[in-house]
């Protein structure tokens, strides 16, 4: 089992589909999603010393700084479930935290990253990201597809409304201070195991090509993928 041992880094800007295939590639390869962007929820919530530092930089909505962000993720590889590897979405997000990461991976006897990075032109971006629609209940997000313009969540029937942060000006702010942190990281990582993957395609197709990249689709049979593909998809 820990032949196979792989940390897998996703790069990909906000409505790249980065979060629906780490939940994919989670259950094909049965290693752990990381979602640095739950992991600080959930310590925020905790109401331990870090997670009400974290709270406060995040209420005052600046950003949560490359020590602070290390001191949340370090403990969380340490744990368990990521002996057999993991998916990190949403960190290393700067040169200074990827070289934290090797470090550390170095210290605990792990692989260094396979990285995938999930491409999509900002117009693609725009599109999908105006097209998602929030329930005003339970925060669930929804994307209004062809056909299925529903106005209704379908947990609990609430009223579904644009977020205040995707219309299209506010999503290219967005993107600029991605792009800005991901040419220096896409730099620092292009000698290294990494990868581009063509994300604007769908995600069946985005899910195919990120196995080929990580050595070939027919290590991972239909069987095994298909419950995987067949889960919502929800950019
Ligand atoms: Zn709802």
């Amino acid at each position: 089992m820990l032949v196979d041992q792989r940390v897998l880094v996703f790069l990909g800007p906000p409505g790249s589909g980065k979060g629906t295939q780490s939940a994919k590639l989670s259950q094909v390869l049965q290693i752990p999603a990381i979602s640095t962007g739950e992991i600080l929820r959930h310590e925020c919530q905790s109401g331990s010393e870090l997670g009400r530092t974290v709270h406060a930089v995040m209420t005052s909505g600046g950003l949560v700084s490359d020590d602070l962000m290390n001191q949340v993720v370090a403990p969380r590889l340490e744990q368990r479930d990521c002996e057999v590897g993991c998916i990190l979405d949403g960190y290393p997000r700067t040169v200074s935290q990827a070289r934290f990461l090797r470090d550390f991976l170095e210290r605990l006897g792990m692989p260094q990253p396979t990285v995938l990075d999930f491409a999509v032109s900002a117009k693609e971006i725009v599109t999908r990201l105006s097209r998602r629609r929030q329930c005003v209940e339970c925060g669930k997000i929804f994307s209004l597809g062809a056909g299925r313009d529903a106005l209704r969540c379908a947990l609990d029937g609430s009223a579904l409304i644009p977020r205040a942060d995707d219309h299209p000006r506010a999503i290219r702010a967005r993107l600029n201070l991605y792009n800005r942190n991901a040419r220096q990281l896409r730099g620092y990582y292009r000698r290294q195991d990494y990868h581009r993957i063509d994300a604007a395609q769908s995600p069946d197709r985005v899910l195919h090509d990120v196995l080929i990249a990580l050595g070939g689709a027919g290590r991972y049979p239909v069987q095994k993928i298909a419950p995987a593909l067949r889960a919502t998809a929800a950019y």
